[in-house]
């Protein structure tokens, strides 16, 4: 199986490990395999009986033809082991007779981000081996929470890796802070920067322009790469888990073989939704695919209209992982119903315009199979409550943005279907927004550490270890530097 860009003209026909390697396509497009291939209903009751790794590298290994079955089932079973993920990576709870919630988030930083960055370091690594690459990767994260802590838990430690991360020093939860800097690892470097969230990623961005410190790096035998949400190697595990929950569903009679079921996505950057349509494009059984937003509802908008529109205000939500204008891999749907030439046309006006609309054709293939429905703060908050109430389930606000869309839909749509949320975080991972929302306070001096207690006094649930674990641990960086000297710490922590 080869990859090509969603911009390009096919001429750049690349393997699987040099897709990961490269990250993003040469025309600034994203990668995306030449065809979907096909999970048959022989494969699927077959799959029913294996564990979760092995569905994954049954299932990565249909994209990943450059890697050997034996490679993939190697990787899986030390992403998604036992001491990292529990007895299942991915369980399927039901909630209610039509509604049921995959958790993703049982993995070390208890968001769903680990479900790809626990495998995709490995592939990354054996990619730099199968494309006879020397040089050491030094992976570079700007972060405003999640994704940094997952990436330092997902390369901790991989041979032939370093990673360091920046995050703004106030701009993160007293919980998000912790987590960083008691990363342990022996190749992890963590550094606060006296800035906003803008102020690292620009930073970073500089220092992969800068062709000054790739030299300098490349002397020292080292070359810059990035854990973006848009590397295919970030993506393909994400399809893992829809089959994995069907086959559970129906395995355990939830559903009959074959009966097919919605999805309802909380989403950001449209990645997670967007391995749930490849998952239906193989042939899983998935009938609506609801693409939840909270109060930046750009998708939303673009799902009613066929207009993306990124000049827009933008808000701080309590579900801050999904506060995102520039939804990415909305380009790799786009590619899949409009080919490359119209893609690139899109592309181009969001860049120069800021916005773009899809032709009607277009527009009718997407909405065919996606909804796009969004909850506001108020509302967030009330589902929080209400399944907590009602159902005995206790979610966190991500996931609340998602059962509340579901919500609406089955009220305005009467579909038959089950629907499957898509559980992001654990609730202890936002547990402050989560407690005033259960308790309708608005204790505002309650810390992020106690809310955390607090939460598990007024549910009787337990504070998952890991977050429990970060009280505890010693503080291993506690560096707060400049904006001005992130070159240098790049350079420190290569060369020391
Ligand atoms: C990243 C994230 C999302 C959004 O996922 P996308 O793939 O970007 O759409 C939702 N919830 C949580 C908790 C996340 O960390």
């Amino acid at each position: 199986m080869k990859f090509i860009s969603t911009r390009g003209n096919g001429e750049e026909r690349v393997s699987s490990a040099q897709a990961i390697k490269q990250g993003l396509a040469s025309d600034g497009g994203l990668f995306m395999p030449e065809n979907i291939p096909t999970l048959t209903s022989d494969e699927l009751l077959m799959l029913q009986e294996k564990s979760y790794p092995e569905r994954a590298a049954y299932v990565i290994g249909k994209f990943l033809t450059d890697y050997t079955y034996e490679e993939l089932l190697c990787d899986a079973s030390e992403a998604y082991s036992y001491e990292k993920f529990g007895n299942n990576a991915a369980p399927v709870v039901r909630v209610n007779d039509n509604l049921a919630a995959l958790e993703l988030w049982h993995g070390p930083t208890c968001a769903f981000k680990d479900m790809a960055l626990q495998i995709m370091p490995r592939l990354f690594v054996r990619a730099l081996r199968k494309t006879n690459e020397s040089r050491e990767a030094l992976i570079l994260v700007a972060t405003s929470g999640d994704t940094g802590k997952a990436a330092l838990e997902g390369y901790r430690d991989v041979n032939g890796t370093k990673i360091q991360v920046f995050y703004p020093t106030d701009g993160v939860s007293k919980v998000q802070k912790l987590q960083m800097q008691t990363q342990e690892g022996k190749n992890v470097s963590v550094k606060a920067i006296r800035g906003n969230f803008d102020d690292a990623q620009s930073g970073v961005k500089r220092i992969f322009a800068d062709s000054a410190m790739a030299s300098l790096l490349n002397e020292s035998g080292v070359f810059l790469s990035s854990a973006n949400s848009i590397n295919w190697g970030r993506l393909v595990p994400q399809i893992v888990y829809y089959v994995s929950a069907y086959l559970d569903m129906a395995e355990r009679g939830d559903i009959a073989f074959g009966e097919a079921i919605d999805v309802c996505v909380p989403t950001g950057n449209f990645g997670n939704i967007f391995a749930a349509y490849i998952a239906k494009l193989m042939g899983l059984p998935l009938g609506r695919l609801i693409c939840a937003s909270n109060q930046n509802n750009v998708l939303t908008e673009f799902l009613s209209s066929g207009r993306y529109n990124k000049k827009r205000d933008f808000y701080a939500t309590i579900s801050p992982s999904m506060d995102i204008l520039i939804s990415s891999n909305l380009e790799r749907l786009l590619y899949l119903v409009a080919g490359p030439e119209r893609t690139r046309g899109y592309m181009n006006k969001l860049n120069s315009l800021g916005s773009y609309t899809v032709d009607d054709d277009i527009f009718e293939s997407i909405t065919a199979t996606f909804i796009g429905i969004h909850a506001d703060e108020d509302e967030t908050k009330a589902t929080i409550r209400r399944i907590y109430e009602k159902e005995n389930y206790l979610i966190d606000t991500h996931t609340a943005v998602a059962m509340c869309a579901a919500a609406k839909y089955m009220n305005i749509y009467k579909a038959e279907r089950k629907v499957l949320v898509v559980s992001t975080a654990s609730p202890y991972k936002f547990a402050k927004d989560v407690y005033l929302s259960l308790t309708g306070s608005d204790a505002s001096e309650l810390s992020d550490t106690d809310a955390l207690g607090a939460l598990s006094s007024l549910t009787g649930t337990e504070i998952p270890t890991p977050l429990a674990a970060v009280l505890n641990k010693n503080i291993l960086h506690p560096d707060i530097i400049g904006r001005d000297d992130m070159d240098n710490s790049v350079k420190d922590f290569v060369t020391p």
